[in-house]
């Protein structure tokens, strides 16, 4: 059984994604997950998608992948209890902590290690299963071998997200930490819970300030002008056969901050070319390149245009600091 999950950054993308074939949609909270409210839902919005997965026989996960404080822990245990009563199968966390809590307060919960968890090698997967994961999700730079030393030494479920970097990268997904020192705002919300806008980790959007070009200046001398220090992942396809051979049993298509039809159109795509995978020892994926292609352009303009709204926010905050 391969579990395919699709994001529901939006209510309607959450219905898009489950109509389009995925087997579980993954759902974050307002607060408390690696987004921006924007791809955040409140729990009126979780329990109407719960209902409307529950009604097509399939699952929801729900999404509080920020680092809690110790003051915030109980608010993290209501929040998981409540979830689960509604009828939510399984959560997506970083915090080692709540993991192993989570495992205890709901023991038949799904539990799936965020990125933010920062996988580096086999060890660190054993470590998490310990905890109580029962998925734990791959940076995306492991190559077929690794993973296949992971699946047949470990014996937990294994995720890879369906993109990847293609090389050249210098930031190890979920261990980046920038995002914390440009959180220029923070006010309790309504529920007495800290936000930090622009804190991936503490509950907000990360600005993105990996995006744009750096200077290393030493003493007041320039050592290097424009230096790129992210290179983004690009959607896959071509190595799904030799991923799920290698034992790969959950596939993320990435998307929440994206459109619901890029979205929508992606879980489609990926679904036809699962099926043709499971149904065939030598499945023909070539008509399903070009639209990939489509897809990809449709990807890297949508990531443009949320970049360039989050450094926007980067650059008001700064200002709106400086003048305080
Ligand atoms: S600064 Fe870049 S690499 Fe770091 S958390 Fe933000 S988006 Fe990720």
């Amino acid at each position: 059984m391969v579990l395919m999950m699709a994001p529901g950054g939006t209510e309607e993308m959450a219905k898009a994604v489950l109509d389009e074939g995925a087997e579980a949609v993954y759902v974050g909270v307002m607060g408390w997950s690696r987004r921006g409210s924007l791809f955040e839902m409140s729990d009126d919005q979780i329990r109407r998608v719960i209902d409307y997965a529950a009604a097509r026989g399939k699952e929801v996960r729900i999404v509080v992948n920020t680092m809690p404080s110790s003051t915030e822990v109980p608010m993290f245990i209501e929040h998981v209890r409540r979830y689960s009563d509604w009828g939510a199968q399984g959560f997506m966390v970083s915090d080692i902590g709540c993991m192993r809590l989570l495992r205890d307060l709901v023991p038949a919960a799904q539990v799936h290690t965020s990125v933010g968890c920062g996988i580096t090698n086999v060890e660190d997967v054993r470590f998490l299963a310990e905890m109580g994961a029962t998925y734990v999700v791959l940076p995306y730079r492991l190559s077929v071998a690794e993973i296949a030393e992971i699946t047949a030494t470990t014996g937990v479920g294994i995720e890879v997200f369906l993109f990847k970097t293609p090389s050249g990268g210098k930031i190890c997904p979920g261990k980046c930490m920038m995002s914390s020192y440009f959180s220029f705002k923070r006010e309790l919300d309504e529920h007495g819970k800290d936000q930090f806008y622009g804190s991936a980790s503490r509950g907000g959007d990360c600005l993105r300030v990996c995006q744009t070009p750096w200077q290393l200046n030493c003493g007041g001398t320039s050592l290097i002008e424009d230096l790129t220090i992210k290179s983004n992942p690009a959607l896959w396809l071509d190595e799904l056969p030799a991923y799920l051979g290698a034992g790969v049993n959950c596939l993320k298509v990435p998307g929440r901050d994206r459109s619901t039809e890029l979205v929508r159109g992606l879980t489609r795509l990926y679904r036809r070319a699962l099926d043709r995978i499971l149904a065939s020892d030598h499945p023909d994926l070539t008509d399903l390149r070009e639209p990939l292609e489509e897809f990809r352009r449709r990807w890297r303009a949508e990531r443009g245009q949320r970049d360039t709204r989050l450094i926007g926010q980067a650059e008001t905050y700064a200002a709106d600091a400086r003048a305080a």
